[in-house]
């Protein structure tokens, strides 16, 4: 393992490509121990790869859209590090009962060949509503983060970012307007139930922020935790080993055993064996069929 050359970073900054403000989520937390400094551009248009409400399809999976933005940020840049964030929502362990929420970062440096993908996933509470008229929803709107932006998104009409009860009205007058051909009055109940969405970009949506956080501070630790065998970054136990014996008859469980860090650099390995050492017989497929 020696003869490897000890991988690190080729620079003390990252390049940030978003047009969400993320950079002032991530970037004080990459900062604290003076790991990397955060950098962002808006040179491209994130949202030409895909967009939470729906207008453009998006086509990569999650971590390789994350990827291609760290990418991107260095070619439009000319930094050596680059850093590439993409949610996802949905999924998690009771899909279409609570809502969920997985934030990727994905950090290249082209120049090491060094990549991480770090990541951050929760139980996400922000969700659509209803309103009849303007006081439902005006008391609907006080009953939720006021930072919170939301979407009006009915066949062929889209207003996003919208902050506050006198966007949503003037907003939701523009849409009764172009598909009844009036707006309803000031008091007079809305022509059809009105459905709010939450907008999911970042720099309206302080729950998602709270999640990007948490994924970049996954991100500085795993900076932070070096391989034993050549130092390089990233040295974390992502392999999951399953099959804890049984307490009753010893058989090879479906529980997990052991987390495993394996160095992709020089191929150290570390295991981290669960704190039990049997599984409850009630997980086992021949006491408890
Ligand atoms: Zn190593
Ligand atoms: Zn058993």
């Amino acid at each position: 393992m020696s003869h490897h050359k000890p991988k690190r970073l080729s620079a003390d900054f990252a390049v940030l490509l978003t047009q969400h403000g993320k950079e002032s989520v991530i970037g004080p937390v990459l900062a604290g121990d003076g790991l990397l400094t955060l950098r962002h551009t808006d040179a491209f248009d994130t949202d030409t790869l895909g967009t939470f409400s729906g207008e453009i399809e998006r086509t990569l999976s999650p971590v390789d859209c994350a990827r291609h933005k760290a990418r991107l940020a260095c070619e439009l840049t000319g930094a050596s590090i680059g850093l590439g964030s993409e949610g996802s929502f949905g999924g998690g362990p009771l899909p279409g009962l609570v809502g969920w929420d997985q934030e990727l970062l994905v950090l290249v440096d082209l120049e090491s060949g060094l990549e991480i993908v770090a990541s951050a996933e929760g139980p996400f509470e922000t969700r659509e509503w209803e309103a009849t008229d303007a006081d439902s929803l005006r008391a609907g709107l006080q009953a939720r983060d006021p930072r919170q932006g939301w979407l009006l998104q009915t066949d062929g009409y889209l207003d996003k970012g919208l902050l506050g009860a006198e966007a949503l009205l003037q907003s939701a007058s523009r849409l009764f307007e172009q598909k009844t051909g009036c707006a309803p009055g000031e008091g007079d109940p809305f022509p059809w139930p009105l459905r709010i969405q939450p907008d999911l970009r970042a720099m309206v949506c302080p729950e998602r922020q709270v999640a990007i956080r948490k994924a970049a501070e996954n991100l500085r630790e795993r900076l932070l935790s070096r391989c034993p065998g050549c130092a390089a970054p990233d040295f974390w136990p992502d392999q999951l080993d399953f099959g804890l014996p049984c307490g009753g008859c010893g058989f090879a469980t479906g529980c997990l055993r052991q987390r495993r860090a394996v160095c992709a650099h020089c191929g150290a390995e570390e295991c981290y064996p669960v704190e039990e050492q049997f599984a409850d017989p009630g997980r086992c497929q021949i006491c408890n069929p």
